[in-house]
């Protein structure tokens, strides 16, 4: 194994599968779901396009043969976005509809801005015929209550970060501090109004409102759910569950983590730390 993937393996759950099977299990056995997402982005060529959606359809059945508690995460430009739309519409259905005949469910990740509009239409056609389907909505992005309102009017299920990508003033708000004041306005709106909505974050303050919101306005644990990426913070994820709360474990599996694990390295000095310290340790 090399040095970079040993230091990678803190946030991905292994090259193959079957890695990534084993770590859901022992997520499952501590009371937490999961969603599983095989590594891959910005695909240009129809060939790689067409074996990234067959790995899905796979690994929708490796699910159900392993009888493990998780769903499934899928990005547009892994299935073909760069391509077409009409053409990475009809890779996601044939997902979508795998995942319908197991009764599971499928969320489309969002990716830099350049792809947030044709996510979304390509995500609002999708879920015409599949409500088996959720949706991305970064709290950074200055567009995202529109796009709340519109998926909640749809009856979508939404799952709400801060948003990972670098993006420019015009299109995102840049100091954390708007950041979370949106984010929390954002999560009111889908905790009212929208379908069994994700608060998908790792920051303390976020999770202590949405607990203490949900509490007030007598929303139920299981109405909503908590979700965390794999490897940030255990702690928290094992303590958020004995409190009894629903988590979701985002598990990143798969031979293509380099984009991943970089973006996991500049969003926070925590995860550059743990980096940097296990390159000295024998
Ligand atoms: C389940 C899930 C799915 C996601 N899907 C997408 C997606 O589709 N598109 C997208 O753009 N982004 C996605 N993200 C990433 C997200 O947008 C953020 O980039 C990422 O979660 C960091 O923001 P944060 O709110 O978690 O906390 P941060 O702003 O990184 O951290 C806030 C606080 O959390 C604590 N903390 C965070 N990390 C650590 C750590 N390693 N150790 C100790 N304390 C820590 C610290 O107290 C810190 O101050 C997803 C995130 C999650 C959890």
């Amino acid at each position: 194994m090399s040095l970079l993937f040993r230091l990678a393996s803190r946030f991905v759950a292994g090259e193959r599968v079957d890695q990534a099977v084993t770590s859901v299990r022992k997520l499952n056995s501590k009371g937490m779901t999961a969603s599983l997402d095989i590594l891959g982005e910005n695909v240009h060529d129809k060939t790689t396009a067409d074996r990234a959606v067959q790995a899905y359809i796979n690994l929708l059945d490796e699910i159900h043969a392993a009888g493990i508690d998780s769903n499934i995460s899928v990005k547009l430009t892994m299935t073909g976005l760069d391509i077409g739309d009409d053409y990475c519409l009809d890779n996601v259905s044939r997902i979508l509809e795998k995942a319908r005949t197991l009764n599971n469910f499928a969320r489309i990740d969002m990716e830099g801005s350049p792809y947030t509009e044709r996510t979304l239409k390509v995500f609002f056609e999708l879920h015409k015929k599949y409500p088996n389907v959720g949706a991305v909505i970064q709290a950074y992005l200055h567009r995202s209550e529109r796009d709340i309102d519109a998926l909640n009017a749809a009856g979508a299920r939404v799952r709400l970060c801060k948003g990972a990508y670098r993006e420019p003033p015009e299109v995102a708000i840049q100091k954390m501090s708007d950041i979370r004041v949106n984010y929390r306005k954002l999560a009111e709106k889908l905790l009212t109004g929208g379908v069994y909505p994700a608060i998908a974050t790792h920051d303390s303050s976020l999770i202590k409102w949405t607990k203490q919101f949900a509490a007030e306005r007598g929303i139920a644990n299981d109405k909503f759910e908590f979700q965390m990426l794999y490897g940030i913070r255990k702690g928290t994820q094992e303590a958020t569950v004995r409190e009894g709360y629903r988590m979701r474990i985002y598990v990143p599996f798969g031979t293509h983590w380099v984009p991943y694990f970089y973006r996991r390295l500049r969003e926070r000095k925590e995860n550059v730390w743990f980096v940097v310290s296990n390159l000295f340790k024998g």
